[in-house]
């Protein structure tokens, strides 16, 4: 079933719209490593995996074993006074469960273990069921989970949450680091390499084939304006017309539904949230008896104060400003696109994937009060609570991020060329 030493060195890319301009891109062939962009915006449309069945399969199969064994081992220990505790990783999200803070256990279990797992196996059987398929829904239901759960997997963000709280813990007590950390961080390393070594567009031409089209295409216009739509999960091209995709089945718009009125009502949703996220304790450190709730900004001070610039620095880039410059420029970009004509498209394309990129990272200090709070708890010596803050934060970041979401990046190129028409 696998590919042979001397695999086609050339792999023919469908035409395909950019996900980002609705450029029309004819189809295209790649060499091995080449990578397929937009001439337009610069969006990277595909790259030509090296052996694109084995290394995916090989790195999703290595992941899972590094899972099992980041469960199987101490994830983490730490000691205060002669008192201390050891934990595994499931250990720690159980713990969360126990002291009542079921929302950040769901949203830990979720992100770190819940979609990672789903992704890795439903990669893995659509890739080892290739020349064998199981039912043709089947195989669509799964490619569809692997391109929707894609910008949920936050393993990278959490490893960066591990390192801070470790930082934080060092201060307080002596910290020693199990054999279920290190697994982590080949979990998290191994995942990222499985997602990057994987080619969604090739996955579909090579499940149900290249779909081809009766009408000559033109390379400089948009899909829109040759009455063609580009399916957002497969990237298969089909006439407007249509209502699902040909190829996998899923929903079909030229541009996403109602984008700007989804965006702003999220947007403003995310705003309210982000009055308590900053006014209320999102951490309560109990030590010997002595209760110091901090908020977000407080938290930042006192590390400031304590000497911990670089960790001072991340929190405050990622819970302060990330989130206060993605929800402006969000509303600027909504601003900007009400108009009839837009002028220097790309420099706000490039704004817009910026806060695309970036938002996940706010989830770093939601990562951190969860994992102090599952590890450190003492009884009377010292122990972690989450404060109502950190429910609320979690909430503004997942709601800006599904904003970002919601914003469909091509109706700045259609009011830059003025060809928008009237919703
Ligand atoms: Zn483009
Ligand atoms: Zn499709």
């Amino acid at each position: 079933m696998f590919e042979s030493a001397k695999a086609p060195p050339l792999y023919r890319h469908d035409a395909c719209a950019c996900e980002e301009c609705d450029l029309l891109i004819p189809a295209t062939e790649l060499a091995v490593g080449e990578v397929l962009c937009c001439p337009r915006c610069g969006h990277v449309q595909a790259r030509h995996q090296r052996l694109p069945r084995i290394r995916p399969l090989a790195y999703g199969m290595a992941t899972l074993v590094m899972f099992v064994l980041c469960n199987s081992f101490t994830f983490m220990g730490f000691s205060s006074y002669g008192l201390g505790r050891e934990m595994s990783f499931l250990q720690a999200i159980g713990a969360l469960v126990d002291a009542g803070y079921l929302f950040l256990a769901v949203v830990l279990s979720i992100t770190l273990i819940g979609f990672p797992l789903v992704y890795v196996g439903s990669m893995m059987l659509v890739i080892w069921r290739l020349d064998r398929q199981l039912h043709p829904n089947a195989m669509r239901s799964l490619g569809r989970i692997l391109c929707r759960i894609r910008p949920w997997l936050m393993v990278d963000v959490f490893l960066i949450g591990v390192i801070i709280s470790l930082v934080k813990l060092m201060a307080m007590a002596d910290v020693t680091l199990g054999l279920g950390f290190w697994a982590f961080v080949g979990y998290t390393v191994l995942l990222i390499k499985t997602i990057s070594s994987l080619d969604v567009h090739w996955l579909w031409q090579q499940l149900f084939g290249p779909v081809e089209l009766e009408a000559p295409l033109v390379a400089d216009r948009s899909a829109r304006e040759q009455a063609l739509v580009g399916c957002h999960v497969c990237g298969a091209l089909n006439t407007s017309h249509q209502h699902r995709c040909r190829r996998c089945a899923s929903h079909l718009h030229s541009r996403k539904p109602a984008s700007l009125h989804r965006t702003l009502a999220l947007l403003i949703t995310a705003v309210v949230l982000y009055v308590p996220a900053n006014l209320y304790p999102i951490m309560d450190t109990v030590f010997l008896g002595d209760d110091s709730p901090s908020t977000i900004m407080g938290g930042v001070i006192l590390l400031w104060e304590h000497g911990s610039y670089p960790i001072a620095a991340v929190i405050f880039i990622a819970s302060v400003m990330v989130p206060m410059a993605k929800l402006l420029s969000l509303f600027w970009l909504c601003w900007q696109v009400r108009g009839a004509e837009l002028e220097a498209p790309y420099s706000k394309l490039k704004l817009y994937r910026l806060t695309e990129f970036v938002g996940r990272w706010s989830m770093i200090d939601v990562f951190v009060v969860a994992i102090l709070a599952g590890l450190i708890r003492l009884d009377n010596l010292m122990t972690i609570y989450p404060g109502p803050a950190a429910v609320s934060f979690a909430g503004v970041v997942i709601i800006t991020m599904i904003a970002a979401m919601s914003f469909d990046p091509r109706i700045i190129w259609d009011l830059h060329q003025g060809e928008r028409e009237l919703e």
